[in-house]
């Protein structure tokens, strides 16, 4: 079928090209189906970073780390390709080739051109990087595929388009990645690693091709054959003619005493007919290539043609029914096709990845943590950057930065990049590059809030906006304004509310909303644990809390202003503990009905003080305190005050429990404020006023406290709150208590109370040479624990910071762990920020961090995890679903990748967590979820990367904070829960702007808020994609993110989105926006057919069931079009202004 090109996309080169265009399938050799074909293919293999840096890798500079560079195999390759039309080559990373490409002259360009016209050069994967499949999130790998596409595309046009999917060395494979595969319009798809276990029983079972069901919702659409190749991607031992290797060369002179002919080709058809005895056609692909050869490729050409010329000339004359050629892995997938195999299924994932039975691939999942943060957030900035550009309507060419940003995220995919599988300084360089390109690219924000806050893109910028690093609580304007604008903007098709912290110097300060209307805030001092992180470089001491209401598509901007004039008698009482928990309790009691707070049509109350919550303690504290009053003022007396009011009995038992208390951590408390007597006496009335308005504060809410059961168990009275040695934080959705030794206990719902911990533990890994599976090392690839249980550490409270925006409890270990658990206002979920590192290695010992949620939720072994952000596989402990398995490693073979989310259920309530970042994670025993946070290594782990994991900064070890939100609802709550995922994935960017010269009553007159659509988007439905294509024309995407059901089905109506733009025009293409769509494609006979769904299949395969009805399908109408259950459809539309 004819494939149509892009219109306007192409710029293709406009020399004297002959039409004799036959590259793609037609341009495979006519082949014998009758005899054994064997497809010599060869190939580089060049990562985008791994040992040397993506420049030094290009230029092949630093040579003594690793002898490569790709320039020289590319001039190498297309000089070898131009001497005989025979060959054939194939290019993987467009990042390289593109590189390459603008550095070459017309003569060269030409050659390129009429080689990749013949099909001599084929692009094969041919996206900016060969993408992780664990670490990656789907909106990344889409991107990074629709940009490398991109540059083949404008380059070559259909020739350039790569049919099949070349993921021949990431580290096990994912089922979202065959899913988006098949919906980009490839063909096929070829894997190098898969498990060892699986692959001895595929090789045994002739089933190392097979027909992958990507997604169980989307069906046959998101089918895609699938090979595994027989040797990773090597060649054959013995077989590598690269500069690189010593094997023998072909010797083909008869006279030379070195003369080999007979030998190699024997030797090599020893080879491929053992190959073949594994594949179900009578093809086979031979991968001739590996790391960065071809440097020099006519030592690989010539030996190749050798063999070819040979190994044909013997099988003529000994009449074997065997051929070889020059081939690619799109000729070979059609030979297989044409061969008509029957193929069997594969429903699941590649993960985890073992390559023998101590070498669990599952370490990479968290190697270099702040790394993968860093790379999420640059999607952050890239989504928001490419809305903001369309929804602004800014000057064309900041795509110029745009691509810049576009195509250090493209690198940051690479297997070796945001898997954490690189050097030190590779890891650096990545940082740089993305770092690099953020800056550049948030031109585009500073233009847009301008011109949006102006309503004009002439007028100088009033704003000079500023990336702050919110995660190491660090702003430097906000720090040193007295007062600043902060801008953000949602890139959802849905309203949101956004908890805003913005680090500031401790001081009274005002936030104003886009009308001018003060709004509630809440300053939360910043924790030691936090300050203290060695490389941060801020003096704010506290963060400035607020909830941010913001519109689909909305920016929105808020003016903060420092309270000046501030009274001597004010400056005393904000250094005051107990008189502003006073001030908090005395406002609570006066407003126990908290008003729902909306900034856009709320009456805004009159809301002047600002509650200062440093840390107050648990009850049990309280007695701390009052041990310590005692102390302090020499004076028992008062003591009794507290015993007559609680009673003995109560008293009693907190005397214990305080037995367990160390001084040490007593002592950490500031006392300093304890001034005198009087001040003593106020503060034991207060705490107990403070227990009786609490209990006032706990009826008034709807919870039960704790059902029967727990109340037996914990107590013989119902009122569970009376005992005095326990505290709570809260929201309306969630209450957690904590009992008198700082442990959480149990987390109350309004229908359910469940047990409930945070704990960090630590695995220490092994220790070996790696000269043997057992003497294997954890390292960067490779998790490996040297015992099945891990080290705990006990955490204490150190602040309990309470207000009306967040209530938080501080957690910390001495072991350089610390946690604050703290739930916001109004929103349904618990969020964790922990802080991990420097990890101790004094002890010689290398550790790997990880936290884990305990509840009683009963999952019988069964968790979930995401793949790459989009869907959900079941997992088993100790289970694979197509293999029985032998688990020497029973921990690290039960690691998984998390990319945004992993949960336990128990059938009618879930817990999940989701992630800011990706990990590995488990559920390793009932009721809990593990998630690996840190890891600081002291070995090599012997898969390439020559370096111990040992991440330092500042000359102390790295540390890491991160952030993870916890959500319990009821088992069948799937939207909700999937839109709570879209805005973690893609909270707003935030930036600040120092506003000196721009008092309140002016900035009130500027468009503060902005908002990009009509109305929120229908539910179900996701704006994946807005992105400048070029002058009137943008692409689109729209994600349908329900599950298939009767009901799934949605409808968008092109014309009913945007409130500043009116569609003309639009055509929709495959995923990456490559082709238009249209294209048939390939079915294969399966050996059975698939299950509906694979996770309600999981464990009884034999059970066909096709569950899962699906409503009927609508079709199209003009500018509506349908999404059906999880698809999403790419668009190219064009537009015209109507802002
Ligand atoms: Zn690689």
């Amino acid at each position: 079928m004819l494939v149509l090109l892009l219109l306007g996309a192409a710029v293709v080169y406009a020399g004297p090209i002959k039409d004799e265009t036959k590259c793609g399938y037609e341009s495979c050799i006519k082949y014998d189906p009758s005899v054994l074909n064997v497809h010599i293919v060869p190939h580089t293999h060049d990562d985008v970073g791994w040992l040397k840096t993506v420049d030094q890798y290009y230029y092949g500079s630093r040579n003594y780390i690793q002898k490569a560079g790709v320039q020289y195999i590319l001039d190498s390759v297309i000089k070898e390709l131009w001497q005989d039309p025979k060959r054939r080559f194939i290019y993987v990373e467009t990042a390289f080739f593109w590189k390459w490409w603008t550095h070459q002259g017309d003569d060269v360009r030409h050659k390129v051109h009429t080689l990749v016209r013949a099909g001599r050069l084929q692009f094969v994967g041919g996206a900016w990087s060969m993408n992780d499949e664990a670490a990656s999130h789907y909106q990344s790998t889409i991107d990074q595929f629709t940009w490398g596409l991109r540059k083949l595309n404008e380059t070559f046009g259909a020739c350039g388009i790569p049919r099949v999917g070349w993921q021949i060395d990431p580290f096990g494979h994912s089922r979202e990645f065959a899913s988006l595969l098949a919906a980009m319009g490839y063909d096929g798809l070829f894997l190098g690693r898969i498990d060892y276990q699986d692959k001895r029983a595929r090789l045994r079972n002739r089933e190392m091709e097979m027909v992958w069901r990507g997604d169980d919702d989307l069906g046959n659409s998101s089918d895609i054959f699938t090979g595994v190749l027989y040797n990773t991607y090597s060649p054959p031992p013995g077989f590598c003619f690269d500069v690189l290797c010593d094997d023998e060369p072909i010797i083909d002179d008869p006279d030379s005493p070195m003369f080999n002919v007979d030998e190699r080709v024997t030797t090599f058809f020893n080879k491929v007919r053992e190959m073949r005895s594994h594949y179900k056609t009578h093809n086979i692909l031979v991968t001739m290539g590996d790391d960065f050869q071809y440097q020099d490729a006519s030592m690989w050409f010539k030996n190749l043609d050798k063999l070819i010329q040979y190994a044909n000339l013997k099988a003529a004359k000994d009449g074997l029914d065997i051929k070889l050629f020059y081939s690619t892995p799109d000729c070979y997938l059609r030979a297989v096709k044409d061969a008509n195999p029957t193929l069997p299924i594969k429903q699941d994932d590649f993960f985890p990845y073992a390559s023998d039975p101590t070498a669990y691939w599952t370490g990479y999942f968290t190697s270099r943590p702040t790394t993968k943060y860093f790379e999420r957030l640059g999607n952050r900035y890239l989504q928001v950057l490419k809305q903001l550009q369309v929804v602004s309507h800014l000057k064309e060419h900041n795509k110029f930065v745009l691509n810049e940003l576009l195509s250090a995220m493209g690198v940051m995919q690479h297997h070796d990049a945001v898997t954490g599988t690189e050097k030190e300084h590779v890891a650096h360089d990545y940082e740089r590059l993305l770092d690099a390109a953020i800056d550049d690219a948030s031109i585009i924000a500073r233009q847009a809030f301008n011109k949006i806050s102006q309503r004009s893109d002439t007028k100088p910028p009033i704003y000079e906006y500023e990336r702050c690093r919110f995660n190491e609580s660090s702003c430097s304007v906000s720090e040193n304004s007295e007062q600043f604008v902060v801008t953000m903007y949602n890139p959802l098709g849905w309203r949101v509310k956004q908890p805003i912290r913005i680090p500031v110097v401790e001081g009274k300060y005002s936030v104003f909303s886009p009308k001018g209307e003060e709004i509630e805030t809440q300053l939360v001092k910043i924790p030691d644990f936090v300050q203290n992180i060695p490389t941060r470089q801020s003096k704010a001491t506290h963060e400035l809390v607020f909830l941010a209401y913001l519109h689909p598509l909305g920016v929105k901007s808020y003016y903060i202003r420092r309270k000046r004039n501030i009274s001597k008698r004010n400056t005393k009482k904000s250094n005051d503990i107990y008189l502003n928990v006073n001030d908090y309790f005395k406002n609570i009691k006066d407003n126990i009905e908290f008003e729902y707070i909306d900034d856009v049509n709320r009456q805004e109350k009159d809301v002047p003080e600002i509650y200062i919550s440093e840390p107050f303690r648990s009850v049990n504290k309280k007695i701390d305190i009052q041990e310590k009053i005692d102390e302090l003022s020499g004076d028992t007396a008062d003591r009794k005050v507290l015993k007559d009011k609680s009673g003995a009995q109560v008293s009693e038992k907190l005397e214990n429990d305080n037995d367990k208390i160390d001084d040490a951590n007593a002592d950490k408390a500031d006392w300093n404020v304890l001034k005198d007597k009087d001040s003593t006496k106020d503060y034991i009335d207060e705490v107990e006023r403070l227990k009786g308005i609490e209990r006032v504060l706990y009826r008034s809410r709807n919870y039960p406290f704790v059902n029967d059961d727990e109340i037996r168990m914990l107590a013989d009275e119902p009122a569970i709150i009376e005992r005095a040695d326990e505290s709570y934080i809260e929201n309306e959705h969630f209450k957690l208590r904590l009992d008198g030794s700082g442990q959480i206990t149990h987390l109350i719902l309004p229908d359910r109370t469940s047990n409930f911990n945070v704990q960090f533990f630590y695995w220490t890994g092994c220790v070996g040479d790696n000269k043997k599976p057992e003497q294997r090392s954890s390292g960067a690839y490779i998790f490996r624990p040297k015992t099945t249980q891990p080290f705990g550490m006990s955490l204490n409270i150190t602040g309990k910071p309470i207000g009306r925006v967040v209530q938080e409890v501080w957690l910390e270990s001495d072991q350089n762990v610390a946690a604050i658990v703290r739930f916001y206002d109004k929103l349904k979920f618990m969020e964790i920020d922990y802080t991990v590192g420097p990890i101790d290695i004094t002890d010689g010992s290398g550790k790997e961090y990880i936290i884990r949620y305990e509840t009683n939720i009963v999952n019988n072994g069964v968790f979930y995890t995401d793949s790459n952000g989009r869907q959900y596989l079941k997992r088993k402990l100790n289970e694979r679903p197509q293999w029985n398995l032998t688990l020497e490693e029973p921990i690290a073979g039960n690691y998984y990748p998390v990319t945004n989310d992993i949960s336990i259920d128990d059938g009618v309530y879930r817990m999940s967590v989701l992630t800011d970042r990706s990990h590995g994670g488990s559920s390793l025993q009932e009721g809990q979820i593990e998630l690996m946070l840190h890891r600081r290594l002291l070995h090599d782990d012997a898969f390439g990367v020559g370096e111990a994991l040992n991440e330092t900064a500042n000359g102390k070890g790295l540390v890491v904070r991160g952030r993870q939100r916890v959500l319990f609802e009821k088992s069948d709550q799937r939207v909700e829960k999937q839109k709570r995922i879209y805005e973690y994935h893609l909270e707003p960017i935030v930036f600040v702007a120092d506003a000196k010269d721009l008092e309140l009553n002016d900035w009130v007159t500027l468009d503060n808020c902005f908002i990009g659509l009509k109305k929120e988007l229908p539910e179900g439905v996701h704006l994946l994609t807005l992105e400048p294509w070029s002058e009137g024309r943008v692409l689109i995407r729209f994600e349908n993110y329900l599950q298939k059901s009767v009901n799934s089905t949605r409808a968008v109506d092109f014309n009913d989105i945007f409130s500043f733009l009116t569609f003309v025009r639009f055509r929709e293409t495959t995923l990456a926006a490559n082709q238009w769509l249209g294209r048939d494609k390939w079915t294969w006979n399966k050996e059975k057919e698939f299950v509906g769904s694979f996770n309600k299949n999981y464990g009884s395969f034999d059970d066909v069931s096709n569950n899962g009805e699906e409503d009927s399908v609508t079709a199209d109408d003009g500018f509506v079009i349908q999404l059906k259950a999880k698809q999403i459809r790419t668009f190219i539309a064009d537009y015209v202004i109507s802002m």
